[in-house]
């Protein structure tokens, strides 16, 4: 696993970098850490050893979204942290369990990606405003219909899940870069993701780290970029 630090409070830990990048990232808090997404597999013995290295303790793990390549490796961390407390944003839990019925206040397009089956329940279903430690939960549905993002408020880093992408370059989720097809593929509502990437982009975040790619810094002409794109290509 690579290891990347973005500023004073965030380590950015990418699985498989080279051939299917997964990012999940560590937050330092005054009373220790929280993780903010797994990985696909279990990469405890990776945060096990970052945690140890860091001398704190992990408190938290908040969750993006319910794809498998964001909460598969919440039960190993489950099992080395047992006092963890994990979140997720509330309209993704039933996702999580297992049930992909969309809403019928919801756009009717269907829940798509990949999934996996979790031993776990989430101990806190967050809403927009809540906060995560210093993190600001910033509701961006669209990826997945409960998908949330993280904006720390220290110093306004912000952790946008698949909300958009970097790898293969900067993309609104929905918008397919075809060297990295997969966050596009696995996109509800193209529509409804365009309006969160507005939003994201109108918070004027200091930093955008994601998913899948590497975090920009002054990421505000770049997510420009990327909204312009989606809206040629979303019609
Ligand atoms: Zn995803």
């Amino acid at each position: 696993m690579k290891t990347a630090r973005h500023g004073a409070h965030l380590i950015q830990l990418t699985k498989y970098p080279l051939a299917f990048p997964m990012n999940c990232f560590l937050v330092e808090e005054d009373d220790g850490l929280t993780l903010v997404d797994s990985t696909m597999s279990s990469p405890a013995e990776d945060v096990v050893a970052l945690v140890k290295q860091l001398g704190k303790e992990l408190r938290r793990v908040a969750l993006t979204h319910a794809h498998g390549d964001h909460v598969g490796g919440v039960s190993g961390v489950r099992q080395r942290f047992p006092g963890v407390e994990v979140s997720i944003g509330e309209r993704d839990a039933p996702i999580l369990a297992g049930d992909k019925t969309v809403l019928t206040t919801e756009p009717q397009t269907k829940i798509k990606g990949y999934f996996v089956k979790v031993d776990w329940k989430p101990d806190r279903l967050l809403k927009p405003g809540d906060r995560v430690g210093s993190l600001e939960v910033l509701p961006s549905a669209g990826h997945t219909p409960g998908h949330v993002s993280f904006l720390d408020v220290r110093d306004r880093s912000l952790i946008a899940g698949d909300a958009f992408q970097t790898r293969a370059g900067i993309a609104v989720s929905g918008d397919l870069r075809p060297l990295f097809p997969f966050p596009a593929m696995a996109t509800w509502n193209k529509q409804t993701a365009l309006a969160s990437a507005v939003a994201l982009r109108g918070v004027g975040p200091s930093l955008l780290a994601v998913g899948h790619g590497d975090a920009l810094s002054d990421p505000a002409s770049a997510m420009d970029r990327a909204i312009e794109r989606a809206r040629r290509a979303f019609g």
